[in-house]
């Protein structure tokens, strides 16, 4: 492959259709920031409301900001913002809770609809509190009516038996940043009566997702991730609007009760989205989340789709031309639309050169025990960015920096 010259790279920052989304972000002065599918940088409009929120509404306005200010409504509201990203139509999705509790709930409820069947299916490379929350099910339920069965990726059609209530994947792995074929993997389920719930932890905010036209059951996703929510943003539950009047969960906080403020001694089910509300939402980080989805206004996914696909295309293309860098093994999929927005590679000292990286500005993460990994996200990133973060990357491997003993301590969060 011939060089990527500098004026290719700034040529294509200067046709960027989403070049104007990168200044509505607060983003380190220097440096590249590439761990947005951990945490989304912040919008400038997420703290202009968290101002709001605290300086007038709560500080002013007090408990009628309930009303005045809508937050009863945030979790609605909130849910139909996130809609279309993921292909939703309305009344389907409902902000709440963190994507582990949204688990417990939406798995509780597929397991109701199935009391014949017990085997919940998913993937050995599954994000851990996936995997732990069916565990937690399956301690409460008991393994006849809940029993975690693993399988790796080329096992999965084969394992999609009449025996499995049901299938519950992560969209996007959170290493490889592998990308699953929602459309055939769910309907290959349905074929065999199995409900599916997908985990778009890595997807919402990153690429289209079409859960409506893919006839999805049931789906949860993260509010800090690709949506820059913020720290602990709450999280979003899908239900299809078929299901909805068939389903319960067994978190009946008073949220979900079709009237609350009825304050009636017995529980009532909501029969729409609300039910799978539990308490009082959290105002403060739904208000910051809900303004920060406003980045997305306007936004075409297909366009987001095919920058970060570029984007990672470019730095594929720019580190295989670094000789030095031969021993960086890229475990993502070589072909960009079998990738999520990310890129993975190993490396024996991948925490250390992640260490590396971070001291000179360049913010990657690890993950145990030998990758490293970029997050692509194209509202905010530019071409010029990732020629910046290779040419970071091959100083370190070149002068083996990511030996020196400080970039090897292990802190607690990686
Ligand atoms: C990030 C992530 C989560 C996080 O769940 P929390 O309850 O928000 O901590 C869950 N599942 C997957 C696949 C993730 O990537």
């Amino acid at each position: 492959m011939s060089r990527v010259s500098e004026e290719q790279i700034a040529q294509w920052d200067l046709i960027d259709p989403l070049v104007d989304k990168r200044q509505l972000f607060k983003l380190p002065e220097k440096g590249v920031y590439l761990d947005g599918n951990s945490l989304g940088p912040m919008p400038f409009s997420a703290a202009e409301r968290a101002k709001e929120v605290l300086e007038h509404q709560w500080a002013n306005d007090l408990i009628t900001s309930w009303n005045k200010h809508g937050w009863i409504d945030l979790p609605t509201t909130v849910g139909e913002k996130i809609a279309p990203l993921i292909g939703a139509g309305p009344g389907q999705v409902i902000c709440c809770d963190s994507t582990s509790i949204n688990l417990f709930k939406v798995l509780n409820s597929a397991l109701s609809l199935q009391t014949s069947r017990s085997v919940v299916l998913s993937l050995t490379g599954n994000f851990p509190t996936d995997l732990y929350m069916v565990e937690g099910v399956a301690s409460l339920l008991g393994e006849d009516a809940c029993h975690l069965k693993l399988v790796c990726e080329d096992e999965l059609e084969e394992a999609l038996t009449s025996e499995v209530a049901v299938l519950m994947l992560t969209q996007v792995d959170f290493r490889s940043g592998h990308l699953l074929d929602m459309q055939r993997i769910t309907r290959q389920a349905h074929e065999q009566g199995i409900l599916v719930i997908w985990d778009l932890a890595h997807s919402a905010g990153a690429l289209p997702v079409r859960l409506d036209e893919c006839e999805v059951d049931f789906a949860v996703g993260c509010g800090y991730k690709y949506l820059n929510g913020g720290p602990g943003a709450p999280a979003f539950v899908y239900v299809a609007t078929h299901l909805q009047a068939r389903v319960s969960q067994p978190l009946k906080g008073w949220m979900g009760h079709k009237q609350p403020f009825a304050f009636s001694q017995s529980y009532a089910q909501s029969q729409s989205i609300t039910q799978y509300l539990c308490g009082t939402p959290s105002v403060v980080s739904m208000s910051v989340l809900d303004a920060a989805l406003s980045v997305f206004d306007d936004v075409d996914m297909q366009q987001v789709r095919e920058k970060s696909e570029a984007l990672g295309e470019l730095f594929i293309a720019l580190v295989e031309e670094e000789g030095e860098l031969t021993d960086l093994k890229l475990e993502s999929p070589k072909a960009p639309q079998d990738r999520g927005s990310q890129l993975a590679f190993t490396h024996e000292h991948a925490h250390g050169i992640c260490q590396a990286l971070i001291d000179k500005g360049v913010i990657a993460d690890f993950r145990a025990p030998n990758i490293l990994r970029f997050g692509l996200t194209p509202l905010y990133l530019r071409y010029q960015d990732i020629r910046d973060c290779v040419q970071t990357l091959t100083h370190i491997m070149e002068h083996k920096i990511y030996l020196q003993a400080q970039f090897n301590v292990q802190n607690k969060v990686t």
